[in-house]
Parts: structure tokens; C-alpha cells; sequence
């Protein structure tokens, strides 16, 4: 398979070069130049395969022989390595929970599938790679326990000081080894900005091998496809394909689903929920892509103004509008609308569903509402201990905390105070080799 960038200005690579570049020289987002069909044989005996047999017949083409096929399978089969359950909530309506992974959110499928093959690559050509990343909340810890122990590579994270959960800070800051943390005295924006300079900083590249872990980089987008070919394992009327609603952010893991059904997944339709964050919505509208600031919501890893997969999904409907609009649509949800959401099905359900995943439970009961014979899956992106602040006041009760939480809770925090100019993470970078 090769990759082509979308901004066509730079050379055609493989899934090796894509997994250490992360975005092509022209900064556009890399791309697979052909979409693999599965055959109607692999979709008919899904029930009697593994589950690592399903991801790895759905991965092979993408990487072909940059892995060997034994290799492959390893990394495979310790990337899904927790269950996806599919959980009833209400008629019609099931949750696709991906949140039962080492950092309780579905970024763990991604994080770790990407920390595996960089490491392959790593040992393979006798390289050493730091990886440089910012983050919000949580795609640190999803990072950091994804490259934990990984060999060749050293990670090292930027998170605002005082702006991430607890719990976030927790999982980001004591894992030790090749995992370091740095505290930024300041805000995520400054995190966010200091990583691009580095990027761009010929003293450090001449020192340091660099490389991102961000969610546009091939190795994290395409495992997500895993998700939607292992919810319809287990969907029990495989004559009616379901909607599937899919919490979206950056779009990566929607654009996953809508990969996985153009190599023959059936699904009858994709919504795109969102927060107050409307672009995408906005855009089904008038067809006018407009990008925003971002405004902050309780399903914070959802606040972005200018989702960097959207290009993606164009890519893969050739920007012809009408046959995006054939098999998915988008859809703006309140704060309010998601907390009664979670109010009302916690009572009525006995179902705790977590601020992002309600937004998408809400977006699919509108699309039922008004197409009643339809059957549906909401995906549940995050445990709700993660957002117990937001979550907690609303259901007015404690939430227990799963035993993968409390362990870490004890431990001992671990980070380097720097400074929000980029001198200071460039006196630390350079101070690394
Ligand atoms: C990252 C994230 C999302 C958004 O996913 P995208 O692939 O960026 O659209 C939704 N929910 C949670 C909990 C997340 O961490």
C-alpha cells in the first residue's frame, strides 16, 4: 500500500515512512492510494473468527510486507487485547463500549497499535526516536501507556499545569522509564505551539530523531476501523445493519467507521455527533466549510474548531457531497441536552454513560426519532470515572473506581516544571541527546 498526501505535493511513501513522518512535507495528512475490499466470505464467518483475526485481516493490506506477517500478528493481538462489548441501553439502542483499555478510553486501540510498529521500526533500523507530544487530557496517558517500555523510543509530553483531571495527571506523570513529563506553566495552546517549533527547529533535528504521536498519523487512524468490524461481530440481526453514532472531535475515529464500510463493512448510516463545536454540522448544512475557535463543553475531548480528519472523509466520497450525505450526516448536541441525557437513562436504564458518549446517544436517538424501524449503536468513547466531576453532580451518587484508577492514584507524581517559551523546551531537548 502506498500512501499519497493530500495536499499532492509530496512523493508517494509506504506505511513505515507514513508511521515516522506522521504528516507529509507538504503538511497535508497521508492517505491510502487505494481502499482494499474484504471479500463477502470474510463478513459472513466474522462470528466463528477471533477477534485478533478479524483486526488482522483488516490491518494487512494497509501495511503489507513493511511487517512481517508474524510480527504483525503480535502487534495485533496485544493491541486488542480488552473487550469492545456491545451493551444494551434502551429499544433500539446499544453502547459499543471502548473504554475498557489501560487509560479507559478508546484512544488506547490507536496509541498502542502506532507505539508497536514505531518500535518495530525503531529496532529494525537501529534508530532511536523521541517522541514529542501535547495534550489536553487524553491522549497523553493513551501515549504514555502505549510506548511504555517500548525500546529505541523515549516519550516526552507536554501538559498544561493545573488544566488537566487528576486522574489525567496521574496516568500522564507516573509511568517513569521512557515516559517524562513536562509541566507547562501555562496553557494547552502554549504546549501546543512549543511542539510545532520544535518540529520545525533545525538545532534540534540535528540532535534529536523527532517524531509525533498525534491522531492524523496513519498507525493511530487505521486501527480505529477495528471498532466497527468488531461491533458487527457481535450485532445479532446482521440482515439490518445499524446507524452508528460516532462522539467526534478531530474525526479520526468516525472517518475509521467510514473506511471500514467502503471495504464492505454493512452500515446503514454514520452520524457524526458533536458538542457546541459545529463545524461539521455546519457544513452538511450549507457546504461551506467554515473553521472556528473552539468553544469549551463538558465533553472537552470534543472541543476542537477545525477537525484535522475532516479532509479525510472528503477524500473518501471524492468531495462529492451527495454520496457523503448518502451514508452519514452530523449533528450539533447542547450541554444540556447531554447532561439530562445522562440523567435520564442512568434512572430510567441503570446505564452511566460519560459526557462524550452521551453526546453521541442523543444525536442517535434524534436519528431514530425520526426513523423509527432503524436499530442503532452509540459509541461510548471514555469510562465515566475519567469525567467523574462532570458526571457525579448530575446523577447526584459517587462513582466507583475501577481498580486500573485506583492503583495509579497512590503513586507518586513525577514531572518537570518548564517555563511556556519555547527556550525552555529547547534547553531541555537539547540537553537529552
Ligand atoms: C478523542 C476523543 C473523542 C473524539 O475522537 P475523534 O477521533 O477526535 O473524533 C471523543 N471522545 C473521547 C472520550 C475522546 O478522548
Amino acid at each position: 500500500m502506498k500512501y499519497s498526501s493530500l495536499n499532492r505535493q509530496s512523493e508517494s511513501i509506504n506505511f513505515e515512512t507514513a508511521t515516522i513522518k506522521g504528516q507529509a512535507p507538504d503538511k497535508g495528512l497521508y492517505f491510502p492510494e487505494h481502499i482494499p475490499v474484504l471479500p463477502t466470505t470474510f463478513f459472513n464467518q466474522m462470528e466463528s473468527l477471533s477477534d485478533e483475526e478479524i483486526a488482522l485481516q483488516v490491518i494487512a493490506p494497509y501495511v503489507e510486507d513493511v511487517i512481517p506477517m508474524a510480527v504483525l500478528k503480535d502487534i495485533v493481538a496485544s493491541t486488542v487485547h480488552f473487550p469492545m462489548p456491545l451493551e444494551p441501553v434502551s429499544t433500539g439502542v446499544v453502547a459499543l463500549e471502548l473504554f475498557h483499555g489501560n487509560t479507559l478510553a478508546f484512544k488506547d486501540i490507536g496509541a498502542r497499535f502506532m507505539s508497536r510498529c514505531l518500535g518495530y521500526f525503531v529496532r529494525n533500523n537501529n534508530q532511536k526516536v523521541t517522541v514529542l507530544v501535547a495534550t489536553s487530557g487524553d491522549t497523553g496517558g493513551a501515549v504514555a501507556d502505549g510506548f511504555y517500555g517500548v525500546d529505541g523510543v523515549e516519550v516526552i509530553i507536554l501538559y498544561p499545569s493545573g488544566k488537566v483531571s487528576t486522574v489525567q495527571e496521574q496516568q500522564l506523570t507516573t509511568l517513569g522509564n521512557n515516559i517524562i513529563a513536562l509541566e507547562v506553566d501555562g496553557n494547552f495552546d502554549d504546549c501546543q505551539r512549543m511542539v510545532k517549533m520544535a518540529f520545525n527547529d533545525p538545532s534540534v533535528s540535528a540532535q534529536l530523531f523527532l517524531t509525533s504521536a498525534n491522531s492524523i498519523n496513519v498507525a493511530r487512524w487505521l486501527p480505529q476501523q477495528f471498532f466497527y468490524f468488531l461491533a458487527y461481530k457481535q450485532w445479532a440481526d446482521k440482515h439490518q445493519p445499524p446507524v452508528i453514532s460516532v462522539p467526534s472531535g478531530n474525526f479520526g475515529n468516525i472517518c475509521a467507521g467510514l473506511l471500514a464500510h467502503q471495504s464492505g463493512l454493512p452500515v446503514k448510516h454514520f452520524i457524526a455527533a458533536c458538542n457546541a463545536n459545529d463545524v461539521v454540522p455546519q457544513y452538511m448544512q450549507s457546504q461551506h466549510y467554515a473553521a472556528k475557535q473552539s468553544v469549551a463543553t463538558i465533553s472537552n475531548a470534543m472541543d476542537v474548531g477545525d477537525p484535522s480528519n475532516f479532509v479525510r472523509i472528503l477524500a473518501l466520497f471524492q468531495n462529492e457531497y451527495q454520496s457523503l450525505t448518502n451514508i452519514f450526516s452530523s449533528v450539533s448536541i447542547t450541554d444540556a441536552e447531554t447532561k439530562q441525557a445522562i440523567q435520564e437513562v442512568f434512572t430510567n436504564h441503570q446505564y452511566l454513560m460519560d459526557p462524550h458518549g452521551a453526546v453521541g446517544f442523543v444525536a442517535l436517538q434524534k436519528y431514530l426519532q425520526a426513523h423509527p424501524h432503524e436499530k442503532g449503536i452509540f459509541v461510548e468513547t471514555a469510562h465515566p470515572v475519567k469525567f467523574f466531576d462532570v458526571v457525579e453532580p448530575i446523577i447526584n451518587e459517587k462513582i466507583a473506581i475501577p481498580p486500573a484508577i485506583q492503583s495509579i492514584m497512590h503513586k507518586t507524581k513525577k514531572a518537570i516544571p518548564i517555563g511556556a517559551q519555547y527556550e525552555d523546551l529547547q534547553a531541555f531537548l537539547l540537553s537529552r541527546r
